[in-house]
């Protein structure tokens, strides 16, 4: 699998100081796991004004669906760094291949709504996941509800996740 990093950093888009660290694949489970890191010493851009070359404060670990591979579920992990801005203090610093605290990878998301505009949301989800339900709801800035109060009928554009009842 480690011969697929070079390959899948590029089609990620993964560019200095990220990394793919291990890639696992489970034929069992159907999924493969893509584990994301950025390297000792590495520098990101404060999220709030884009100052460049801020240190790394602490990290939390973090998971992503991703678009399948083929047949298979991918998921992407990853630390995700805290940034110390000497303007603004600590944030969590922006990864490339997602929206801040979105589950899913850009592409993901992307594949998403290209189903729902050509599917009832019942398809769509059975065919993103057999064991979730996707509940849509509107992302916190760039979609406003009516003022009277009664819901759209637009696409939604982002997608939360709530478990399904057991069966
Ligand atoms: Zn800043």
């Amino acid at each position: 699998m480690n011969d697929l990093k070079p390959f899948l950093e590029t089609i990620l888009e993964l560019a200095d100081p990220w990394f793919i660290d291990e890639i696992t694949f489970d034929q069992e489970q159907v999924r493969i796991d893509i584990y994301l890191d950025f390297r000792k010493g590495g520098t990101f851009s404060c999220p709030l004004c884009s100052t460049s070359g801020c240190k790394v404060h602490d990290s939390t670990m973090k998971s992503w669906r991703h678009m399948n591979l083929f047949q298979y579920k991918a998921y992407l992990h990853a630390r995700l760094p805290r940034v110390a801005c000497p303007s603004h203090g600590i944030h969590t610093a922006k990864v490339p291949w997602a929206r801040e605290g979105s589950g899913f990878t850009l592409l993901f998301e992307a594949f998403a709504m290209s189903l729902i505009s050509g599917a009832s949301l019942t398809i769509t989800s059975t065919r993103l996941s057999r064991s979730r339900i996707f509940r849509m709801s509107p992302p916190s800035a760039s979609m406003k509800r009516p003022e009277n109060g009664a819901t759209t009928t637009s696409p939604p554009l982002s997608l939360s996740r709530v478990k399904a009842p057991s069966s």
